[in-house]
């Protein structure tokens, strides 16, 4: 028999990707479905891959964690959708049953948790397998497209999570240092709470402009043009922020959240670091701070979905650059490089 094959964009080793021709997925376990993917994105954590970042992911691997699509088969103990459905994918897989998806830290779920185009196949490709599609598969309402709810799987629930482990309360200041996808994303989702001010921290003024346009951050503080620590403190009576959220994972952006914290504050970091960062105990311990960090749980999904369909959450701004799937080697260039401006690059199905 002949097998079907599809393009899909796959990892061969540091710096080497090439969009290939592949075995078009099957249904291995029995709750699992495979997806025709409409819509995806490249993800920073995809460019982390492809420079060589992340050493356990096995080559060959087809890359891609973010992602729509519509269920074309379904295992036999698939329950909660059936072909035909338009879906969003959690990119962490719950099995729901192990000790950790008990427990809701469905992140450390037995069965693997992030794994699309890390150690599985992912969904830069005209198709996809879904392991455990019961609780990883969202249906997508009625109304809403692809690109409403295309950052619910990863960026939105990751920002929301970040958001949430600061533990704002009304009236807060919060801060966000780094304003890419993820960082603007734990702004629109902070807001949820009714903090009396979101500020955006970035090298990058373009950002900053774009974040307090779309009403993301109310104001943007740039470290180029001034001490952003002694600017929040200015703004909160000299307390600091009530709230600082980490979303870049590196040094600089790290110290500049633990600098702006209040005594008494929270430091959520949702960033993904490369290299260790020390921690000044000998001057935090007296500070009274809360530190929390962590991998997504994206337990979120359906509210998510709910405030985007009443308007309360609208990400469709950050997709600057669309393609189809012909053109992810362009993509990888322009949104890895952080060329023309592209915030996210969104990848459609493949053009014959
Ligand atoms: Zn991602
Ligand atoms: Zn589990």
């Amino acid at each position: 028999m002949e097998q079907k094959t599809m393009k899909a964009l796959v990892y061969h080793g540091p710096e080497k990707i090439s969009l290939d021709d592949v075995p078009v997925p099957q249904i291995i376990k029995d709750d699992d479905v495979i997806v025709r993917v409409t819509t995806s994105t490249i993800c920073g954590t995809d460019i982390h891959i492809w420079h060589g970042g992340m050493p356990e992911v096995e080559a060959p691997r087809i890359i891609g964690h973010e992602f729509c699509g519509e269920i074309v088969e379904a295992g036999p103990a698939v329950r909660n959708v059936k072909v035909g459905d338009r879906c969003a994918i959690s990119c962490v897989t719950q099995c729901g049953e192990c000790f950790y998806c008990k427990r809701g830290t469905y992140s450390h779920c037995d069965t693997g948790s992030w794994i699309f185009g890390y150690m599985i196949d992912g969904c830069q490709a005209e198709y996809v397998r879904v392991p455990h599609a019961n609780l990883g598969c969202h249906i997508i309402p009625e109304g809403l497209t692809d690109e409403d709810v295309l950052f619910v799987g990863d960026i939105l629930s990751t920002g929301y999570f970040g958001a949430e482990n600061g533990k704002i309360e009304p009236g807060d200041t919060v801060v966000v240092s780094g304003c890419g996808p993820v960082g603007m994303c734990a702004m629109a989702t902070a807001k949820l709470w009714g903090p009396r001010k979101v500020i955006a921290i970035d090298l990058n003024q373009s950002r900053l402009d774009f974040a307090v346009a779309n009403g993301y951050a109310d104001m943007g503080l740039n470290p180029a043009n001034c001490n952003v620590g002694d600017e929040v403190r200015k703004m909160t009576e000299g307390r600091g922020a009530d709230v600082a959220i980490e979303a870049v994972g590196a040094k600089p952006t790290f110290d500049i959240a633990i600098d702006c914290v209040r005594p008494g504050g929270h430091v959520s970091v949702i960033g993904v670091f490369e290299k260790p960062v020390e921690l000044a105990m000998n001057k935090l311990w007296i500070k009274n701070i809360n530190i929390s960090m962590g991998l997504v749980n994206a337990n979120r999904i359906p509210e998510l979905i709910g405030l985007i369909k009443d308007g309360k959450i609208n990400m469709k701004p950050l997709q600057t650059h669309r393609a189809p799937l012909n053109d992810i080697l362009k993509g990888y260039d322009v949104f890895g490089g952080k060329k023309d401006n592209c915030i996210k690059w969104v990848v459609t199905p493949y053009e014959k």
